[in-house]
């Protein structure tokens, strides 16, 4: 009965690392999912991650009963807090709800799923270039998808102008999803100045904003640097959805483990407004996993340990911003034609280098370099000895 069923494409950014793991050459090199390496090319557990689980490993008090729907209660507290700031007059106020779900990915499909229900606009604004799950996931959950201008490709900067003119022409009270910091796959953030500007023009017109966070000091080193465009929106007493992602700012990727916070005006609309999303959930996994919310949950609530994770979270954020520099000096040694500043202005994991798809598929076949056909890298997978095979290949690229 299922010889009908044709074979699926691989997923755009996962089949990069299918693709990669079959080449059997010693040079080769994956670029392409977003995932943190070390200088030697290896995954990373933050240490504070290993303390935190070992606390949980002695604790012989735990067990491994279910979570309530929306999750652990202390996580969720802690998460809100972590992104709007602990002095956040929303969560003094109790105009918070705040529900752990299945990492950035889960909580953006919750908040979906919850809108596509109960918000009377079904249309969401995405930008263009977005990280390629953003349309599916809103599409599969009942949303109608459009984009709005984000990325100049010839000044490999922000569209500011042609953001606003979208925005500003979009229905009233259509959803807006922005990429809290760190945009995925450009690496391009509006200034303080241009969020203010945003900020105006979507309150102006009563436009939602879905913050997807998945980079949270990630991005600059700080937290608190990095939550600020969420900051002004919860500052001004308006809605905002927030999808918060533990995957890549502690190293949790596979334990899946985020949040989906909405901010609502009044305690007793949050009330009702998370019972809802009860019902969103309960149906589609029952309620989330427990050990990587533990996990959070012990880091977050202690002082040193919280300490000590901003200290490896910016050893981090300042590996991949030193690698942005070597490459960029690296390809300056070579001589190679371009203007290559953008590696070092871009924000985050990802440099958007500009190479086509038929550059990028030259790197692969002759270098063995693996990368999104969009020309995105990620910095985090580089190293100081893979710099110089990568500026080689890119230089071969574009003089080809
Ligand atoms: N949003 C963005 C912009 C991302 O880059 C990612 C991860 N690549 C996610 C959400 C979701 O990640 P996860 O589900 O692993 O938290």
């Amino acid at each position: 009965v299922f010889s009908h069923v044709v074979r699926a494409p691989e997923d755009p950014i996962l089949g990069v690392t299918v693709a990669y793991n079959k080449d059997p050459s010693p040079l080769k090199l994956n670029l392409g999912v977003g995932a943190y390496r070390t200088e030697e090319g290896k995954p990373l557990v933050l240490n504070v991650v290993r303390k935190a689980e070992q606390q949980l490993v002695n604790d012989r008090s735990r067990v491994k009963e279910y979570l309530p729907i929306v999750g652990l209660a202390e996580f969720n507290k802690l998460s809100a807090k972590l992104i709007l700031g602990a002095d956040s007059p929303a969560i003094r106020e109790n105009r918070v709800t705040t529900v752990q779900c299945l990492s950035g990915t889960g909580s953006l499909r919750v908040g979906a799923e919850f809108l596509a229900r109960h918000y009377h606009q079904r249309t969401i604004y995405i930008p263009q270039p977005t990280w390629g799950n953003h349309p599916k996931v809103f599409t599969l959950a009942g949303l109608s998808v459009k984009s709005y201008r984000y990325y100049d490709p010839a000044t490999r900067g922000l569209n500011f102008q042609g953001l606003l003119e979208d925005l500003g022409s979009a229905p009233a009270g259509a959803i807006v999803l922005l990429h809290a910091c760190a945009h995925n796959p450009t690496g391009v953030d509006p200034t303080l100045q241009q969020w203010e500007r945003i900020r105006q023009l979507m309150r102006s017109k009563g436009l939602l904003p879905f913050f997807d966070s998945a980079y949270q000091g990630f991005a600059s080193g700080s937290l608190d640097s990095d939550a600020q465009s969420v900051r002004m929106f919860v500052a001004d007493g308006g809605e905002c959805f927030i999808a918060q992602s533990y995957a890549k700012n502690l190293g949790l990727y596979g334990e899946r483990v985020g949040a989906l916070s909405i901010v609502c005006k009044t305690a007793d609309v949050a009330g009702r407004v998370e019972s809802q999303v009860k019902l969103v959930i309960r149906p589609m996994y029952s309620n989330p996993p427990i050990h990587g919310a533990s996990i959070v949950a012990a880091i977050l609530r202690d002082r040193d340990l919280f300490n000590e994770w901003t200290f490896e979270l910016k050893a981090m954020a300042d590996r991949i911003i030193s690698m942005r520099q070597k490459l960029f000096d690296a390809l300056r040694a070579r001589g190679t034609p371009g203007d290559w500043s953008h590696i070092i202005k871009q924000i985050g994991m990802f440099t958007f280098t500009g190479l086509n798809p038929q550059q990028v598929a030259f790197m692969t076949k002759d270098y063995h370099i693996y990368m999104t056909s969009d020309g995105r890298i990620s910095m985090a997978g580089l190293s100081s000895k893979t710099v110089p095979h990568l500026a080689d290949a890119i230089h071969a690229a574009v003089t080809l």
